[in-house]
């Protein structure tokens, strides 16, 4: 195959996976963009792969086999709810093949030092990094942040001999320094992310998926591979820009979480003492159906455990029941960070289809609270605890919450008092105005859906 063709065919997949990103911007064409991305990326392999660089195919053959398996086994089997999880392991090996690919180029002899250890440096702390991540978001270890004396500065040490000796190997081209800068790197990717606290996941994840595309960019140079600095730019700027949107939704800053750490400050998943009386009050599902249907304005509040309980058909019958039985006016909050993914309350709500002129962001809904009779929030918590505007000692402090207190009546429709994500406990299961209705987010949806059709 020509060179000409070859760049054609690569400037055609490059030109695909931009409209592929494009159509992710939104559930109605997240279809066809990931369609279009598959597409890119068939081409792209293919003319790799007939390309006259390529010689040796049973290598080749034998990764396809084990990556196409692997991915088609999670495709069918990972659920939604551990997509974090998910993520971060392909985000772990995208930053692994860079190492992998690098090494390869360094024992080849290649002499573009800079470009390789850069792609290779930062795929090492984008693979550890990833390590972690994975083992707290499976739950294998706690998701708190872990902190210990004079970690800050330990941290400080290890990026400047990575620094170092990254320079001295740029300049010397010495094997062994290569091997010493991936030891290095991978330690620090483990020290960087370890002291990050669970509410601060979200940021974590796409600030280690712009990582590792970082690094494919520097690989991209490395092997003169136009195609792989484009994709590697594509996924490193769109993991940065929703890094940004992330930290901005969580009140952060952005340079603390690059610079990894941020959450140190926040050792303490102290709760704060708040003088809220400590008996939750209880009700059963027809209470909430008969508070519901003589209400005037309802806001459901999505979280975590609507995935979980895959409520979102049930819910979206009981908004319909309500709104043409009963004429209340029913609206759909969104928390940027509801859920374990980025949009997963969008998604669900659009996959029961919940129309779109119904669910609001947090910044347009918040201050409706105060006018409605009902806040019905399933499944969620950590997006509605106050102690993130009360208590500075609180990991969540400064994420902007929905205000649903605000609302005449609040249903928390959860199993039990258990906290959420970030560990925090939430004041607001014992406030006067709050009714916990407990039971599995589906199971008691679809009782309040029985009464309200009686
Ligand atoms: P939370 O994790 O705060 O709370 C979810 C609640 O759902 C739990 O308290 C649990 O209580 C309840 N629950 C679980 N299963 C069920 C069920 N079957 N039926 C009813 N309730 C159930 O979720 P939120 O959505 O409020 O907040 C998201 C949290 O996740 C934030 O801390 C965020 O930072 C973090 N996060 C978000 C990511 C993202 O990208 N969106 C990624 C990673 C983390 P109980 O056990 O009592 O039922």
């Amino acid at each position: 195959m020509s060179h000409t063709c070859l760049s054609f065919i690569y400037l055609l997949s490059a030109i695909l996976f931009i409209f592929s990103i494009r159509g992710l911007a939104s559930p109605e064409t997240a279809r066809r963009g990931n369609l279009l991305g598959m597409i890119g990326m068939a081409a792209a392999i293919a003319v790799t792969v007939y390309s006259p660089l390529v010689t040796e195919y049973a290598w080749i053959l034998a990764a396809f086999l084990c990556g196409g398996l692997i991915g088609t086994w999670s495709t069918l089997k990972v659920k939604m709810t551990s997509l974090p999880q998910m993520i971060a392991a392909f985000n772990g090996l995208g930053g692994l093949s860079s190492v992998f690919i690098a090494a390869a180029e360094i024992l080849a002899g290649t002499p573009t030092y800079l470009e390789t250890s850069l792609g290779m440096l930062i795929g090492a702390v984008a693979f550890s990094g990833s390590v972690i991540a994975f083992a707290k978001l499976q739950g294998l270890m706690p998701a708190r942040a872990l902190v210990f004396p004079g970690q800050q500065l330990l941290n400080l040490l290890f990026g400047l001999s990575v620094i170092i000796t990254c320079v001295w190997f740029i300049t010397t081209g010495d094997r062994n320094l290569f091997y010493i800068l991936a030891a290095l790197s991978i330690l620090l990717g483990f020290l960087l992310i370890l002291p990050i606290g669970g509410a601060d996941m979200p940021v974590v994840i796409s600030v280690l998926n712009a990582y590792s595309g970082w690094a494919a960019v520097g690989i991209g140079f490395s092997l003169n591979n136009v195609l792989l600095i484009i994709v590697g730019s594509i996924v490193g700027a769109s993991g940065a820009i929703l890094s940004y949107i992330m930290v901005k939704a969580m009140n952060r800053s952005l340079l603390n979480v690059m610079l990894g750490g941020f959450g140190a400050d926040n050792k303490n998943t102290q709760n704060e003492s708040d003088g809220l009386k400590r008996t939750a009050k209880t009700g059963n599902p027809e209470d909430a159906a008969f508070i519901m249907e003589n209400a005037n304005k309802v806001i459901i509040v999505p979280g975590y455990g609507m995935a979980v309980a895959q409520a979102q058909h049930i819910l979206k019958e009981m908004a319909s029941d309500l709104v043409t039985k009963y004429g209340v006016e029913v609206k759909f909050a969104i928390h940027p960070v509801a859920g374990r993914m980025p949009g997963h309350m969008n998604v669900l709500l659009a996959e029961a289809n919940v129309p779109y002129d119904d669910v609001f962001e947090l910044e347009d809904i918040n201050r409706e609270f105060a006018t409605a009779d009902v806040a019905y929030v399933i499944g969620a918590n950590d997006v509605t605890n106050p102690q993130a505007k009360t208590n500075p000692a609180s990991p969540i402090y400064g994420m902007p919450i929905l205000d649903v207190e605000k609302a005449k009546t609040v249903f928390f429709v959860k199993r039990s008092l258990a906290t959420g994500y970030s560990g925090v406990e939430n004041p607001l299961f014992y406030a006067d105005n709050t009714i916990m209705l407990y039971g599995d987010a589906k199971k008691v949806t679809e009782e309040i859906v029985r009464a309200l059709e009686k």
